[in-house]
C-alpha cells in the first residue's frame, strides 16, 4: 500500500499530515511526499531563492527520512502555481508511475492561490490518472482509491475535519522532521511549530487521544444511498 502526500511546497505536506505519514510508514506503507514547487519564495534575507531553493529540498529529504518516507521535488516554481493541462498531465504521469492507493492534499480553500490549484491539480490528475483511454507516455491507468484533504492554517475557510487520526505514537518523530525546516523554526510571519504542536494537542483533545491530525472528505463522499435513514430500519 502505498500514501502519497501532496503539496504546493516544501513543508506543506509535512506540516499537514507529516505525523499521519509516519504512523502509516511504521505500519509497513510505502509514503511519498510530493512538493509541486520548493516553496523558495520566502527565502530568509541572507540567501537568494535559488539557494533557498536547494536548501528546502534538502530539507524535505531529511524531513521525508525522518518521518519513514521519499520525497519527490518538482521544479515549477512558488508562487507561480497555474492549473494547467500540461501540468495536470505531469501529477498524472507520477500517479501512474508510482501508484498511490491513497492521497493527501490541501483543502479546497486558501489564501494561498497555490494551495488551492495543488488540490485542484490532483483532482485533475487522479481522473486523467484512472482513464484507460487517456494517453500518458504508453502507461497504464491507474486509479487512486481515495484523495483526502488535510488540515493547514492557510486552508481554514471550510474546513471541518470529520476523520480525526491518532498520532500519538508518532508525534515526537513528526516534530523532529519539522524542525528540519528553516521555515518552520524561523519565520517571522508565522509561529509554523508552535501552532502545528498545538494543534496536534487541541484536536488530539477532541479525537480523545494524545495528539491527533485530521483530515476531511472531498464534498459528497459522506452521501449514502440506502432503503432507509441509517440506524432506523423500517422493515
Ligand atoms: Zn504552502
Amino acid at each position: 500500500m502505498h500514501l502519497m502526500i501532496v503539496g504546493a511546497h516544501c513543508g506543506d505536506g509535512e506540516l499537514q499530515a507529516g505525523a499521519i505519514a509516519h504512523k502509516y510508514a511504521e505500519a509497513g506503507y510505502k509514503v511519498t511526499f510530493l512538493h509541486l514547487t520548493a516553496g523558495e519564495k520566502g527565502a530568509p534575507p541572507h540567501l537568494d531563492t535559488e539557494v533557498y531553493r536547494q536548501q528546502k529540498i534538502a530539507e524535505a529529504e531529511k524531513a521525508a527520512a525522518i518521518l519513514g518516507g521519499m520525497s519527490i521535488t518538482l521544479s515549477h516554481r512558488d508562487a507561480e502555481l497555474e492549473f494547467t493541462a500540461e501540468l495536470s498531465k505531469e501529477v498524472a504521469t507520477i500517479f501512474r508511475t508510482e501508484k498511490p492507493d491513497f492521497v493527501i492534499t490541501h483543502w479546497v480553500n486558501s489564501m494561498h492561490p497555490d494551495h488551492a490549484i495543488c488540490q485542484k491539480l490532483v483532482q485533475d490528475a487522479w481522473l486523467k490518472a484512472s482513464l484507460p483511454g487517456f494517453e500518458l507516455d504508453g502507461l497504464p491507468p491507474h486509479g487512486i482509491r481515495r484523495v483526502f484533504h488535510s488540515e493547514n492554517w492557510e486552508d481554514m475557510e471550510g474546513y471541518e475535519p470529520d476523520i480525526y487520526v491518532d498520532v500519538t505514537e508518532s508525534f515526537d518523530a513528526y516534530l523532529e522532521a519539522l524542525s528540519c525546516y528553516w521555515f518552520i523554526m524561523n519565520s517571522g510571519s508565522f509561529r509554523y511549530y508552535d501552532y502545528y504542536k498545538a494543534l496536534g494537542t487541541t484536536r488530539g483533545c477532541l479525537g480523545r487521544t494524545q495528539y491527533a491530525q485530521t483530515l476531511q472528505n472531498s464534498k459528497g463522499l459522506h452521501v449514502r444511498r440506502e432503503g432507509h435513514i441509517p440506524g432506523f430500519q423500517t422493515t
